[in-house]
């Protein structure tokens, strides 16, 4: 982008580039013409100047060497000696974004113990992990300069994050370090011959799916959202090359200091469970959702539900699935009066088995389920209860 130069010895204050600036982005103060953020620099003000008072000035841009950045670094999220399962849905995409342009894959771990990260990695289709050795708890600041100086040492062209509570904290920082683009919350990626990552993902609340590109800097920074990448199994065709914290000699610092840490009582939120029952608005009642959640506890899972039943206000938005609500990625998932919509089968692609229960026989949840059921939720979940409940009593 050009920038708009007044010359305020030429300048008449005739105010002509006020009135016809379409942005409002300029101010007369005293014997002052001033340009605001909002300036676009979209020239209008110049055309009208009768004085030929105002030019642009074309940015001198550093041009960016693409060559230079090359492969994929990973974030690897590591909590008290375990290795987040985001990372290995990264570590997938990033292995099949790597194979079709020649790149390799880095991963990197942050955090206490990370050596212990090593068994829990070392099948992976990671070149090299750099493991930083830091105190346990998550410093954003620190963590983002760790962060930010192995990018700096490997110069990856595209840097994966997870779309988590650390994830979403730690991309916007590294990416202000490097004055780079960052897409959060993608939900499909792409890489092109020219090496631009596109970073897919619902804009204006779903109504869109935006394809982002970061053409002109490097590296290129997305955050995943979590469960929507395939994870990818570990294989012993693969070898990891871990580079420890002594031989890379980190001097990083945090300015924050931990007072206190309350542990919260660990719930497995819907994402986290192998199996769940979904109510959808073929549920007529509130308390009809007791027979759903009855089904869901006898199979071990939890009750989870479509947009329409929160938005009714018989179920939270922490139990939604779909385009705003969470993906899941379980291995039995029962829908119950679900038509499935698009914005809803958004959030189930990764689940393993889907059993789909609905009286409409053009159901569109019936196109994806493994075991379609036609007919009345209102039969089939009882008889269900029952034969589970004398299938327990044989055994
Ligand atoms: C921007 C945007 C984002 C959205 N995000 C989400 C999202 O994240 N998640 C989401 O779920 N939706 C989302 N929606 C809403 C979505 O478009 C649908 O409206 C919603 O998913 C429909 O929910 P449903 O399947 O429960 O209801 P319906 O579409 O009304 O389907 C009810 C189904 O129940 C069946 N049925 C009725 N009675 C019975 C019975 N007795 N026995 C068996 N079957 C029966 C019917 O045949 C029907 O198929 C979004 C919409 C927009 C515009």
């Amino acid at each position: 982008m050009a920038d708009i130069i007044i010359d305020m010895e030429k300048c008449i204050l005739c105010g002509k580039c006020i009135i016809n600036c379409p942005f409002s982005a300029i101010e007369k103060f005293d014997d002052y013409i001033v340009l605001g953020e909002n300036c676009k620099a979209c020239g209008q003000c110049r055309e009208v100047c009768p004085v030929e008072a105002i030019g642009m000035e074309e940015n001198k841009k550093e041009t960016l060497d693409k060559n230079e950045w090359r492969d994929i670094l990973v974030y690897i999220e590591y909590h008290h000696n375990r290795v987040h399962p985001i990372s290995y849905q990264l570590i997938g995409k990033a292995y099949e974004l790597g194979v079709s342009i020649g790149y390799d894959v880095y991963g990197i771990v942050v955090g206490k113990n990370t050596e212990l990260s090593k068994e829990q990695l070392k099948n992976y289709p990671l070149k090299k992990v750099f493991l930083y050795e830091t105190e346990e708890y998550f410093k954003s600041d620190l963590y983002e300069e760790i962060l930010s100086s192995c990018i700096g040492s490997i110069k990856p062209s595209v840097v994966l994050i997870g779309g988590t509570l650390e994830g979403r904290s730690l991309a916007p920082r590294a990416a202000i370090e490097f004055k780079t683009g960052l897409t959060a919350d993608c939900t499909e990626l792409i890489l092109g011959e020219n090496t631009d990552l596109v970073q897919i993902r619902p804009a204006f609340g779903g109504n869109i799916m935006a394809q982002i590109v970061t053409p002109d800097t490097r590296p290129q920074l997305a955050t995943v959202r979590y469960n929507v990448m395939k994870p990818i199994e570990p294989s012993l065709d693969h070898e990891v090359e871990f580079i420890l914290d002594d031989e890379i000699g980190h001097k990083a610092s945090s300015k924050l200091t931990i007072l206190d840490t309350i542990p919260t009582p660990k719930i497995k939120g819907i994402q986290e469970q192998e199996t769940l029952v979904v109510a959808g608005k073929g549920v007529k009642r509130k308390e009809d959702l007791a027979m759903l959640e009855e089904l869901a506890n006898l199979l071990g899972g939890e009750l989870a539900s479509t947009r329409g039943l929160v938005e009714k206000g018989w179920m939270t938005s922490d139990r939604q699935i779909g385009l705003s609500g969470q993906s899941v990625r379980p291995k039995l998932l029962i829908t119950c009066g679900v038509s499935g919509s698009v914005q809803f089968m958004a959030g189930i692609g990764g689940a393993e088995n889907i059993i789909a229960i609905n009286s409409d026989i053009d159901a569109r949840i019936f196109s994806i389920a493994h075991y379609p059921i036609l007919g009345d939720l209102y039969e089939i979940i009882p008889e269900l209860i029952g034969m589970i409940e004398e299938k327990g009593k044989a055994i």
